[in-house]
């Protein structure tokens, strides 16, 4: 059975950082408008420390993740064909000892959502490139790189920067959503089956 990399943020769910620093900042950016990988750099940099301490203290940002249309059903129906790996990080650099209380929010998120996850299947790692899963999915390239002979990196706008010959040379694939997915990685088998 082949194994199976999944990414957690901003491939299966996206968590309310935006709302967080929207209600912050009081703004009302929206994700289209947003090309950085990391939210919260839209906030002016005098005022990020500020905010960090306010996040750390009282933000669960999976209190509100927005699951991603199909995702999780698209990944119960690949768990009946390959060993599913959900990987996350978790290390905020600048808060590193803050930071510990994402793994506990992501686990805790995990085994309400995907309850079909053997618990041991998850892994916490700021180190992808080192997973040696057959299949990864992933919005970000650099966790795309290493071993893997197929590489999915789901379409976001801070991953657009990426052309499609760039992409290919890395040996990745864009897809649009969890339909696509479902296509690539369950396409084949199911016209085995019939
Ligand atoms: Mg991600």
């Amino acid at each position: 059975m082949k194994s199976v990399m999944i990414d957690l943020d901003e491939t299966i769910c996206s968590p309310a950082y935006l709302k967080e620093v929207n209600k912050y900042l009081k703004s009302n950016y929206k994700y289209e408008e947003i090309d950085t990988y990391f939210v919260e750099d839209i906030i002016p940099e005098d005022k990020r420390e500020q905010f960090l301490d306010y996040f750390y203290k009282n933000v669960n940002v999976y209190d509100h993740a927005e699951i991603f249309p199909r995702a999780i059903e698209v990944i119960e129906n690949l768990s009946k064909h390959y060993e599913i790996y959900i990987v996350s990080a978790f290390v905020d650099k600048r808060r590193v000892f803050e930071s510990g209380i994402m793994a506990q929010y992501k686990y805790h998120w995990i085994l309400k959502n995907l309850p079909f996850i053997d618990p041991k299947k998850i892994i916490f790692t700021g180190s992808k490139h080192k997973v040696l899963c057959d299949i990864k999915i992933d919005d970000k390239v650099s966790n795309l790189k290493g071993y893997g002979e197929t590489k999915l990196l789901l379409d976001h706008m801070h991953n657009r920067k990426y052309s499609f010959e760039e992409l290919n040379s890395l040996g990745i694939k864009r897809v649009q959503d969890w339909n696509q997915i479902e296509a690539e990685l369950l396409g084949g088998i199911e016209n085995d089956i019939s």
